[in-house]
C-alpha cells in the first residue's frame, strides 16, 4: 500500500502544544498562533500535490514563528524611544510614571464611583476631584475632561459659537498633525471663521475691529509645529483682552499644557488664565506628563455650557483616564512625579556623557562611541528650539538604515534616527531602566547583525 504522503505533516493540536509556540499563544492568543499553523500546514499540502518536497519539522516551525512575529509586531508595544524627541505622537507621548499607574490601579481593576457622590449617594458628576486639582495647578475656575485636546477645541467651537463668528488670526489657521485642520474644525462645527491679520502679523487692534454683533468667539491657537520667524507680532494678550466686548470669549488653545518654566519662550496655561483668557484647552498627554486626554479650564458660566452640550457624551473618557489624570496631578503637586518633558529636560550634559558611557561599558570605541546630538520637546511645543544632548554613534560598514531596521526589530524595538548617514541613540530620552537593553542590543549587533 502506498504512504499518505501527507501523513508526515504535524497535527496543529500537536503544533500548538510544543514549547516553541508557548510565547506565542501568550503574545498573539491561541486561536490566531492557531490559523497561521493552518496557513502554514495548507501550504505544505499545496506543495505535495505539487508533488514538490514538503518542508522538514524545523523549517514549519520557523515559518509559523516568523508569522507569529509579523502579527506580534502589530501591538501596540512596549518600545525604546532613542530618538531624541521627548514627545512623539508616534511613540505614544508622555509615558506615565509607574507610582501614578499603581495609585491608579485599584480604581480600574474593581468598581468604582465615577458618576456616584459619596457623600449624598446619588449620581455624581463624572469629574471626581480634577477641577480642583486644575484649579490649583493652573488658576482655571473649574474644568472638563474630554477625550483628546481635538474633542476640546471640537467641544468648546460646537457649544459657544455655533452659528456665529469665531475670529481667527491668518497666522494661527494651523493644521496639526493627522488632518486637524483649524478653519475645517471651525466649519465642522458650524462656527463662522472670520480671518484677521497676515501670515506673520496680527495685533490686538485686528481682533477688536472685526468684531460685530455676530462675534462669539477669539479664538488663539498654539502654532505647535512650525514657527514664523523674523518679521512677525502677537497681539498682546492683555491689551486684546481689554479691547473686546465683554460678551466675546477668548479661548486659547494652548496645546503642549505646560504649567511652568520647562520650556523658555512658551506660554504657561496659567499665564493665558492670569491675563484674563475665558478658556483654554490642552492636551493630557503633551508637556504636562499625563495621560492622554483634552482638558478644557477657565471660566464656570463657560465650562457647564460645554459640560451640558451633547457632544460631552460622546467625548468623555472613561475611569482609567479619570483616575490617571487625578493620580498624575496629586503627585505633580505633590512634586513626587514630574512629565516626561520636565524630567528629561533638566538632564546635564555631564549625566547624559555618565549614561552613555555606561551604556557602552565593554564595548570598543572603535565599534561604538559617544556624540553630540540634540533635543526636541515635540508634541507641538517649541518647535524650533533645539537643546543639547549626546548619542551613541555606531561606527559599521553597514548602511544606517539597515542599522535603524537591525535596532527596531529587537524586543523591545529600539527607535534611533539617522543623521548625516549615521545612526544615532539619543541618549536623552531612553529611560534609565532601558539602558541595560540598548547595551545588550549594541553588543548583539556587532555579534551577529551586521554582515
Ligand atoms: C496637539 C495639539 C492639538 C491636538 O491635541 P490632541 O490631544 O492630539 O487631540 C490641538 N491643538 C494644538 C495647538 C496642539 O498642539
Amino acid at each position: 500500500m502506498k504512504e499518505n504522503p501527507f501523513a508526515s505533516l504535524p497535527q496543529i493540536e500537536k503544533l500548538l502544544s510544543s514549547p516553541a509556540l508557548e510565547k506565542w499563544i501568550l503574545r498573539i492568543s491561541r486561536p490566531l498562533t492557531a490559523e497561521i499553523c493552518a496557513e502554514v500546514i495548507e501550504e505544505e499540502r499545496n506543495h505535495i500535490r505539487k508533488g514538490e518536497q514538503p518542508k522538514d519539522t524545523n523549517a514549519i516551525f520557523q515559518s509559523i514563528e516568523k508569522q507569529c512575529e509579523m502579527l506580534y509586531r502589530m501591538r501596540v508595544q512596549k518600545i525604546v524611544n532613542a530618538t531624541g524627541i521627548i514627545l512623539h505622537t508616534n511613540m505614544g507621548r508622555s509615558p506615565i510614571a509607574p507610582s501614578v499607574w499603581s495609585l491608579a490601579e485599584e480604581v480600574n481593576t474593581g468598581y468604582s464611583n465615577l458618576e456616584l457622590n459619596l457623600a449624598t449617594g446619588k449620581r455624581g458628576q463624572r469629574t471626581g476631584l480634577l477641577p480642583r486639582l486644575l484649579k490649583t495647578l493652573t488658576g482655571g475656575e473649574t474644568s472638563l475632561i474630554v477625550n483628546n485636546n481635538a474633542a476640546a477645541v471640537y467641544l468648546i467651537l460646537s457649544a459657544l459659537a455655533k452659528d456665529r463668528e469665531v475670529i481667527v488670526s491668518r497666522g494661527e489657521q494651523v493644521q496639526i498633525g493627522g488632518g486637524f485642520r483649524i478653519p475645517d474644525i471651525l466649519a465642522q462645527t458650524g462656527a463662522k471663521l472670520v480671518e484677521v491679520g497676515t501670515t506673520n502679523i496680527t495685533t490686538a487692534k485686528d481682533y477688536i475691529n472685526a468684531v460685530t454683533p455676530e462675534t462669539a468667539m477669539v479664538l488663539l491657537v498654539h502654532q505647535s509645529n512650525f514657527v514664523i520667524r523674523g518679521f512677525s507680532q502677537k497681539p498682546d494678550i492683555k491689551e486684546l483682552i481689554k479691547g473686546l466686548p465683554e460678551e466675546v470669549i477668548i479661548a486659547v488653545d494652548q496645546g503642549s499644557g505646560l504649567t511652568d518654566e520647562t520650556i523658555e519662550g512658551e506660554i504657561s496655561v496659567q499665564s493665558y488664565i492670569r491675563a484674563g483668557a475665558d478658556i483654554v484647552c490642552f492636551s493630557g498627554d503633551k508637556v504636562l506628563g499625563g495621560p492622554q486626554a483634552g482638558i478644557i479650564t477657565g471660566n464656570g458660566k463657560y465650562i457647564d455650557i460645554c459640560a451640558k452640550h451633547p457632544l460631552m457624551r460622546v467625548f468623555r473618557p472613561g475611569k482609567t483616564i479619570y483616575s490617571l489624570l487625578e493620580a498624575f496631578l496629586i503627585e505633580k503637586l505633590n512634586k513626587t512625579a514630574r512629565g516626561i518633558a520636565q524630567k528629561v529636560l533638566k538632564i546635564d550634559m555631564e549625566t547624559l556623557k555618565k549614561r552613555g558611557k555606561k551604556i557602552l561599558k565593554g564595548i570598543p570605541k572603535d565599534l561604538a562611541d559617544i556624540m553630540p546630538a540634540t533635543l526636541l520637546a515635540g508634541g507641538g511645543s517649541s518647535p524650533e528650539k533645539e537643546l543639547p544632548s549626546q548619542a551613541v554613534v555606531l561606527c559599521s560598514n553597514e548602511s544606517p538604515g539597515r542599522i535603524q531596521n537591525f535596532f527596531r526589530m529587537q524586543d523591545p524595538p529600539v527607535i534611533g534616527t539617522v543623521q548625516d548617514n549615521r545612526f544615532l541613540l539619543n541618549i536623552a530620552t531612553i529611560l534609565p531602566e532601558d539602558e541595560t537593553h540598548v547595551s545588550f542590543c549594541i553588543k548583539k549587533y556587532f555579534e551577529n547583525g551586521e554582515d
